[in-house]
């Protein structure tokens, strides 16, 4: 089976052949903890944990490094701990540990590791002692500064010319800047900010070194796969390439770079300004992770993805019936070939779905090597993971009632119904439907009686 992967840097599908098959190593860059992650952050943390698990599919689970970081050290988290009062480090904790949270509950498994930032400072002042040292990279002002024209290579991963990267440049460079592209390695930090002793004086990184220095600490100077959302090919990750490439004289720093499409809410750019802003945890007081995850996972990692409540709760129902369908299937099935087929080439997810419908099909008519492969195949995905009593028992935050009270109401509308009560039976399901049920009568085939069951809105 080929395994291709889309890279960014060829802009092309290439196939994948790891640097060491007992070793792969793919490095995905994480959150700034300083608030609550959205449902956009959501996408690159579900998208890569698919890639990570079809690569312990592959390639044997031992044999997979994923290295996932945690930006600590940031502007952002500086006045956002201001603003709140709060140390540094407890806003870090406490975002952190929610993001944990969240994620855990989109079913993603934790990465092999998880660098912070603020643990491999010294990490960062040997690369960036390095790029001094081969002349990529000087000192002005209390700050150290990558030289951009220094690297002739620079702009191969985004492909932009230099005259549009200078135009892009801010209008108003420091004037200790050779070139208004050069950037941050390393800078003074302001009254009241973390500041830790490097050879260029007090002071703090600049982002982009941060990835390249727990990328290479924890992978290597050259590694497999590099992945991120779409908004950081420019100029984070070509930065980050520059860095590392430069530091060591590496042609490459990882053989294959992935982006993920950005994620827009019901058709509008997801902004605090729009009123349109979902965080995960929100969306987890009323959508099971598993529904979200699968919402996600309905649109190619590449495309922008629609995000709408409609595709949570279609994703939902679907769950339900595969939950239904599988409660008794064979626990040591395969993953089926056609999910893997569309697996291996780029991820393409939308053929997987198409795939496992296929095998829900078959598996309804009675086929059990169906119903053990869509099982088998859909968990590659993080998905069937749980117990189908654990799925059923999900409520959304605020469930007003309990399944027995349900069950009473119901059997009440029943009795109303019978006696031709439709006053009462209406009034009976219109409060179970206040309360986030909805009711599916039928009627039974051999008796003509009326039976009724319920799921949640
Ligand atoms: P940040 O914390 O902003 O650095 O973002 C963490 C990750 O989420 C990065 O990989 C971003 O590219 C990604 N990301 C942020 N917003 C979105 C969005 N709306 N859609 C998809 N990915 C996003
Ligand atoms: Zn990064």
């Amino acid at each position: 089976m080929e395994f291709k992967l889309y890279n960014t840097l060829t802009r092309q599908k290439d196939a994948f052949d790891p640097i060491d098959a007992n070793n792969i190593r793919m490095y995905v860059c994480g959150p700034t903890v300083y608030d609550l992650a959205h449902i956009g952050n959501a996408r690159p943390v579900v998208v890569f944990d698919v890639l990570f698990r079809l690569l312990r599919h592959l390639f044997g689970a031992e044999h997979v490094t994923y290295a996932r970081n945690i930006t600590d050290v940031d502007d952002k988290i500086n006045a956002r701990a201001a603003e709140e009062g709060i140390d540094i480090r407890e806003l870090t904790e406490k975002t952190a540990a929610q993001y944990h949270s969240d994620m855990s509950a989109l079913r993603a498994l934790p990465p092999t590791v998880e660098p912070r930032a603020t643990d491999h400072i010294a990490e960062m002042h040997t690369i960036i002692g390095a790029l001094i040292q081969r002349g990529h990279a000087y000192e002005a002002e209390g700050h150290v500064l990558f030289h951009v024209p220094s690297m002739s290579e620079y702009g191969q991963l985004s492909r932009r010319s230099v005259e549009d990267m200078r135009a892009g440049a801010r209008i108003d460079v420091a004037p200790y800047k050779k070139d208004p592209m050069d950037f941050v390695l390393w800078k003074p930090s302001k009254e009241g900010e973390p500041a830790w002793d490097s050879p260029w004086g007090a002071g703090r990184p600049g982002w982009h070194v941060e990835c390249s220095a727990m990328a290479e600490k924890h992978l290597g100077t050259v590694f497999d796969i590099h992945g991120g959302g779409i908004d950081l090919v420019f100029p984070h990750h070509e930065n980050e390439i520059a860095q590392s490439c430069g530091a060591h004289a590496t042609e490459r720093m990882a053989n294959i770079w992935m982006h993920n499409g950005f994620l827009q809410v019901e058709g509008e750019k997801m902004a605090k300004s729009q009123g349109n802003f979902i965080t995960v945890k929100d969306l987890l007081g009323k959508w099971p992770g598993e529904a979200i995850r699968l919402a996600l996972l309905t649109t190619h990692y590449r495309q922008p993805i629609d995000f709408t409540m409609n595709g949570l709760g279609e994703a939902k129902s679907l769950l339900d019936t595969w939950y239904r369908l599988t409660e008794n299937a064979p626990e040591d099935a395969a993953v089926s070939d056609s999910v893997l087929t569309a697996l291996t080439d780029d991820l393409n997810t939308p053929q997987a779905m198409a795939a496992l419908h296929q095998l829900r099909a078959d598996a309804a008519k009675g086929d059990q090597k169906a119903m053990g492969e869509l099982k088998a195949s859909a968990r590659l995905l993080g998905l069937l993971e749980q117990s189908s009593e654990d799925w059923f028992a999900w409520r959304p935050e605020g469930f007003a009632a309990d399944d027995q009270e349900i069950e009473k109401l119901i059997a009440a509308r029943i009795e109303a119904r019978n006696a031709k009560d439709f006053a009462t039976s209406d009034r009976i399901r219109d409060e179970l439907v206040a309360k986030g049920v909805v009711l599916m009568d039928s009627k039974n085939e051999e008796t003509g009686a009326l039976e009724t069951s319920w799921s949640l809105k």
